[in-house]
């Protein structure tokens, strides 16, 4: 890459749950499929990708928020960075914002989840300024500081994630009682804050933690009785909601800004979203629906229009940044794309995500609340690997290990078009599982001493009235 545009600006925007097929500039557009004449537009992601590097084909390193935002940040697949599991260990490789700090930049980050994307897991360091639901004012310090300073800032909205469309009162208003009540109204429930998922991503008073709990308790009963459906159908409703009520005006300021500067915008997201009895929501999932997120790249002599079917991954992301700014590179699993030659784009790439978890929500839930009381990481809690996928050469394996030492495999083509049988595509298949296996040979991770729950934290689980 010769001769290119070094940018002084980078502005990176993670849409949190927003399904690549959701962006309705694609020809596979799911919000017409499911709500046919009813369907809206995603206008303000259209224009720029219309204007911008597209690409339809991203997978991310995981299906949950900490570990594909530190996959984005790092450059570094999750099992090598640190942040493999959903809250259990802190980042233990440079971000961008560390890189961007040594290099000069003036670095900004704003997010709607502090809980998740703070300073437990190690997402300030090399932060200089850190906001919390509150873009506004990030995006001023933005235009101040670049009037003197090269700059990376990092916008995160939770407004597209469940409660789907309100993330709090304060960027909703009535409309987010308004919608709890008439959800319970429709189908028969009462308020209820005993919700199967107590996990928070972000710090809420009473009021705030009670519509929470009352949604995500809607949401449980949904799942119960298998209302995919409906449960999808709220999912667009709120994305819609949440860009013509927060989003598009702030995009423009920002485009805005972006033209009127010598600035990189990439707009991306962190996991998509899908229901069914293999996928709750997001977090346990390896699904297409859920993997496959938005990727797009916007700025002065980026090419226009141009939407890209070879597959890339989150882990390209900081490589290719380093590549067009002054940002240090360092030790990268990904690679940079070549954005100025992108008719000539070969991916020649693998893909991988994970699953790990801990099984029980209430130990995490316990854990997680321990380590922000004490302001400390505990030694991290027993995780297993649930569900792996692997993406190669216009194929893609998914195996979900079962609790009885039984391994599912599923073998799709990368147009989403399932495989019938697994032995009359054996090579296909072993070959996919050979990466799976050299990549998990890679895990740092894997056999690491790992502490019991402290007592403490299981007579927390006591006083809360769970049986320990
Ligand atoms: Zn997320």
């Amino acid at each position: 890459m010769k001769n290119i545009n070094k940018y002084n600006h980078v502005i990176l925007i993670s849409l949190d749950t927003l399904r690549n097929d959701c962006i309705t500039a694609n020809k596979d557009n799911f919000v017409k499929k499911m709500l046919g004449k009813k369907a809206f537009k995603t206008e303000k992601l259209d224009q720029i990708i219309k204007k911008g590097v597209y690409f339809k084909n991203c997978i991310s390193a995981a299906p949950y928020t900490s570990a594909s935002h530190t996959a984005y940040f790092t450059g570094v697949w999750p099992n090598q960075n640190g942040v493999y599991e959903f809250f259990n260990r802190k980042i233990a490789r440079p971000t961008v914002f560390r890189l961007a700090k040594k290099s000069g930049f003036h670095t900004i980050f704003q997010t709607d989840f502090p809980i998740i994307l703070g300073e437990s897991l190690g997402f300030k360091d090399g932060v200089d300024d850190y906001f919390i639901e509150d873009e506004k004012n990030a995006f001023k310090k933005l235009q101040h500081v670049s009037k003197k300073e090269n700059t990376l800032s990092f916008f995160h909205f939770g407004g597209i994630h469940y409660p789907y469309g309100f993330h709090k009162i304060k960027f909703a208003k009535k409309d987010f009682p308004n919608k709890i009540k008439a959800l319970e109204k429709k189908y028969g429930l009462k308020p209820n804050i005993n919700a199967s998922d107590m996990l928070d991503e972000s710090f809420r008073d009473d009021k705030d933690r009670e519509y929470l709990l009352r949604y995500k308790s809607i949401v449980d009963h949904l799942h119960f009785e298998s209302k995919y459906q409906d449960l999808l159908e709220l999912y667009l409703e709120g994305l819609d909601y949440f860009l013509k009520n927060r989003f598009n005006s702030f995009f423009d300021k920002l485009i805005d800004f972006v033209d009127k500067n010598n600035a990189l915008l990439v707009v991306f997201a962190d996991h998509g979203e899908n229901w069914n009895k293999n996928s709750r929501g997001h977090s346990d999932s390896v699904d297409d629906e859920v993997l496959r997120v938005p990727l797009l790249f916007y700025g002065k002599n980026i090419p226009k229009n141009k939407k890209i079917t070879e597959l890339v991954r989150t882990i390209d992301v900081i490589p290719t940044i380093c590549e067009y700014t002054n940002i240090k590179k360092s030790e990268f699993s990904g690679k940079s794309i070549d954005l100025q030659s992108i008719d000539f784009f070969k991916s020649n790439r693998e893909a991988y995500s994970q699953v790990w978890r801990v099984g029980d929500k209430r130990k995490i839930y316990e854990f997680q609340q321990n380590v922000l009381k004490n302001k400390k990481m505990y030694s991290p809690l027993k995780t297993k690997l649930e569900k792996e996928s692997v993406y190669a050469n216009g194929y893609s394996l998914k195996r979900k290990y079962l609790e009885d030492g039984q391994v599912e495999e599923v073998l799709f083509k990368n147009t989403g078009e399932k495989l019938e049988s697994i032995k009359t595509n054996d090579k296909i298949a072993s070959r996919l599982r050979k990466l799976l296996s050299d990549y998990n040979s890679k895990n740092k991770y894997v056999g690491d001493k790992i502490d019991e729950i402290p007592a403490e934290i299981a007579n927390g689980l006591k006083s809360m009235g769970y049986n320990v």
